[in-house]
């Protein structure tokens, strides 16, 4: 049985929503024996701090404000989460506890960690009360009964021992994170956003297999998402790199995080408590990712000069401030960044060694593979000359380079350098499913196109899957002789099996391109997604599924920010989806949409002159390959009525198949039976046909089987598809046999439509509109 430890930080409890996803991520995902480490709730520790000055400067009136302010906040968690006995019986033992800090200050005995602490023992505490709720067995921890430190230093011996006899296999642990206590059983912090590291010491303490600690964010990024939209986020980041980010004060981990890793086989994981689908980042040994591009910036920071710096003296002024100091050494002089807040108790510490060289910077950090350094700091160095922004200090080591800036590094600023920093060069892995016709096509084309699109990304095929087996090749399969491999190479495997393979990709980007024509393989585009695939699709069965569940992978694929294209479902490699999104982007509204989207029924329409029945036509259209297998498929209209159903939701509209009214080119009889039975009873098709053709014909008109969807002044909409008589002469009537037509109205093309017309089946121009997808997303990810 893996054992995990599951932290939630203060982010992922911010409120009772907050704490029931959590409550049912733990549901899903653990197991008895886990442990979970929780911060103090959303940003109490923050308010438990106001509280500790509001004493030291003995404001009475702040203080009872603020304890106020404590005790509704913790309240208001009850009642929402609590049935109101539950919810009483706990806001009582809060109350006494809120006394008993009053109490103290009025007697001048407050302790600062030891109020700090509450924070971490209250949402314990809430935690496995609810968790109960659930039927789950859990039990609250208070970890100063786990953790002694002597001298700043852990007792790690002692400590082991006293979690292995706390913690058992029995129920769900959930510990304070943050706090510890001496030998003399005082509470002591760990710092600042410490809950990080209670978790990895925790499991190191227990053996755990795997550490998750869940945030606010999808994982590690190259820089910050919420700064910059094209930030990368990284499926691996070893730990070298993560534990320097954390030195350089990167939000995402805490300096400390990593060391009780060291030397151990234990797992970490960054994911997301609001998409706990999603895989994170998974931060790994040495040697187990390749090194990645990330920027940090800084904000007020002084930089000081340290003369006669002592071994171990950065820690304990990072202790003393509960914040990480990034410590380096240039040209054999010592230097420390430290938080400008935190400068004068440093400086104190540091009794006239300390000289402060600049104080207020800003400013950023580019940490890159090693060989990558220079020129990067040469980049950045002319980005910020271009962009004003002066520059008071640099420093670069071989893993990273500081600059120090008098301005802050602004959303822009960030994004520019992120652009020709860190967006270049990046990795796209290719998964290649459905390898018929068409993919053998698209296969081939890659040849050619990879090579191409190798200029601005670097771009590989890295698995090339058939329903029952897969060639899967991480750093890039040959395309060249891809047969050869396959003959070699392939596979066979599970729907697991290609997911925890996909899960493994060390890519910053990874597309699966779905040529199948299985219904069953769309159903995995979900998992894709949660893996961080972006979707190109060349069949129909996603994008016409049931609209919840078409919205939701919607959802799914935005709240990541990854694309889907699936140009090729309607018109093959004609440009439909893309003048429909042009449109709309471009302020336009489209009020119709007409057309025949049928290869097979546009060929057998504009065929017909009446000459011969027109079932010999589609017996015809049989033998030259034009139809289904059974034309019946064809004939029954359901293929146009789903392109029809694509096109209306590419225009943002929420419809199911069935809103389209659907009219087959056939008496409905003969839609049953087999085909021997159509065969015999082909005459009534025919005098179907003739019948209409001759109505049409009367009234000066043209017989085609067409879609159109409307889309009226009130926004009700109409779509239909089935036989239409259409104008002699208009584009419709006059299309050639076999191909594809869409007449687009809209706002700006209303007397006059937007025809986009030609072949709409084959495959090399399936194939080549499968790359204009391809290449569409390079172009988009760049
Ligand atoms: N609650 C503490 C803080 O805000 C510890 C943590 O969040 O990890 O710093
Ligand atoms: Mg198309």
């Amino acid at each position: 049985m893996t054992k995990v430890v599951h932290k939630f930080g203060g982010s992922s409890l911010s409120s009772a929503a907050r704490y029931q996803a959590v409550a049912n991520i733990i549901l899903g995902q653990c197991q008895v024996g886990d442990c979970v480490v929780v911060s103090a709730a959303g940003k109490t520790t923050n308010t438990l701090v106001k509280l500790w000055q509001s004493y030291q400067q003995r404001d009475d009136n702040a203080f009872n404000d603020i304890l106020l302010q404590v005790e509704n906040h913790q309240n208001l968690l009850l009642t929402e989460l609590f049935d109101a006995q539950q919810a009483s019986a706990l806001s009582e033992r809060l109350k006494s506890e809120l006394q008993s800090i009053a109490k103290d200050a009025a007697n001048n005995v407050l302790h600062e960690a030891s109020l700090l602490a509450h924070g971490e023992l209250w949402s314990a505490r809430l935690l496995a009360n609810l968790l109960s709720t659930f039927n789950i067995s859990a039990v609250d921890i208070d970890a100063r009964k786990l953790f002694t430190q002597h001298q700043g230093q852990l007792l790690h011996a002692q400590n082991k021992q006293a979690c292995l006899a706390q913690i058992k296999t029995d129920k769900i642990y959930v510990v304070t994170g943050f706090i510890a206590s001496d030998c003399e059983g005082n509470t002591i912090t760990l710092g600042r956003n410490g809950s990080d590291y209670s978790a990895t010491l925790l499991a190191n303490y227990v053996d755990a297999d795997a550490v998750s600690i869940w945030t606010d964010t999808h994982g590690v990024f190259s820089t910050d998402p919420r700064k910059v939209s094209s930030a990368i986020k990284y499926p691996k980041v070893c730990r070298i790199q993560a534990n320097l980010l954390a030195r350089l004060g990167n939000p995402v981990l805490h300096a400390k995080t990593l060391s009780p890793l060291k030397e151990t086989n234990i797992k970490l994981q960054v994911r997301s408590s609001y998409d706990p689908e999603a895989i994170g980042t998974e931060i790994v040994k040495q040697g187990y990712s390749k090194d990645k591009r990330f920027i940090t910036t800084f904000d007020e920071l002084d930089l000081i000069r340290v003369e006669g710096l002592l071994a171990g003296e950065v820690r304990t002024l990072s202790q003393l401030i509960q914040h990480s100091i990034h410590h380096f050494n240039k040209g054999g002089e010592d230097y420390l960044l430290v938080p400008s807040n935190d400068t004068h108790t440093v400086a104190t510490h540091l009794q006239g060694r300390g000289n402060i060289v600049e104080s207020h910077l800003r400013g950023l950090a580019i940490v890159a593979p090693s060989f990558e350094i220079q020129q990067l700091t040469q980049q950045a160095a002319a980005i910020l000359e271009q962009q004003d922004v002066v520059v008071r200090f640099t420093h670069s080591d071989g893993s990273y380079a500081l600059f120090l800036t008098d301005q802050s590094i602004d959303s822009d600023v960030l994004a520019i350098l992120h652009d020709k920093l860190v967006n270049k060069g990046r990795e796209l892995a290719v998964i290649i499913a459905g390898l018929g016709n068409v993919g053998e096509v698209f296969v081939e084309q890659c040849q050619k196109q990879v090579e191409k699109l190798q200029t601005t990304f670097d771009l590989k095929v890295v698995a090339l899957v058939r329903s029952k087996e897969m060639l899967f090749c991480p750093s890039g399969i040959n395309i060249d002789n891809w047969q050869q491999h396959w003959r070699s190479e392939a596979q066979s495997y599970q729907q697991a099996d290609l997911l925890e393979r996909i899960g493994e990709l060390d890519y910053e980007h990874k597309v699966v391109i779905d040529i199948t024509a299985s219904d069953e393989f769309s159903g995995m585009y979900p998992s894709f997604v949660a893996h961080d695939c972006h979707l190109i699709s060349a069949n129909k069965y996603a994008g016409t599924a049931e609209q919840a569940w078409y919205a939701k992978l919607i959802d799914q694929l935005q709240e990541r920010n990854l694309h889907w294209r699936y140009n090729t479902s309607v018109g093959a490699g004609l440009p439909i989806n893309f003048a429909l999104a042009d449109l709309q982007n471009s302020g336009d509204t489209v009020t119709r949409i007409e057309g025949v989207f049928s290869g097979t029924l546009s060929w057998l329409c504009s065929s017909f002159d009446g000459s011969k029945p027109f079932s010999d036509l589609v017996l015809e259209a049989q033998g030259m390959g034009y139809t289904e297998p059974d034309p019946r498929e064809d004939l029954s209209g359901r293929d146009m009525q789903r392109k029809l159903l694509i096109l209306a939701r590419d225009l943002g509209l929420q419809l199911d198949v069935d809103d389209i009214a659907l009219e087959p080119l056939m008496p409905e009889h003969l839609a049953l039976g087999d085909w021997d039975s159509f065969l015999a009873d082909r005459a009534s098709l025919d005098a179907f046909y003739h019948q209409r053709y001759e109505e049409a014909k009367l009234a000066g008109k043209s017989l085609r089987y067409t879609g159109a969807l409307d889309i009226n002044e009130q926004g009700k909409v109409s779509a239909k598809v089935g036989i239409a008589y259409v104008e002699a002469g208009s584009a419709i009537a006059n299309l050639t046999p076999g191909d594809n037509i869409f007449v687009i109205t809209s706002q700006w093309y209303d007397s006059n439509p937007l025809v986009i017309q030609g072949p709409g089946a084959g495959k090399e121009v399936t194939a080549a509109g499968i790359h204009s997808d391809l290449y569409w997303l390079t172009q988009k990810l760049r």
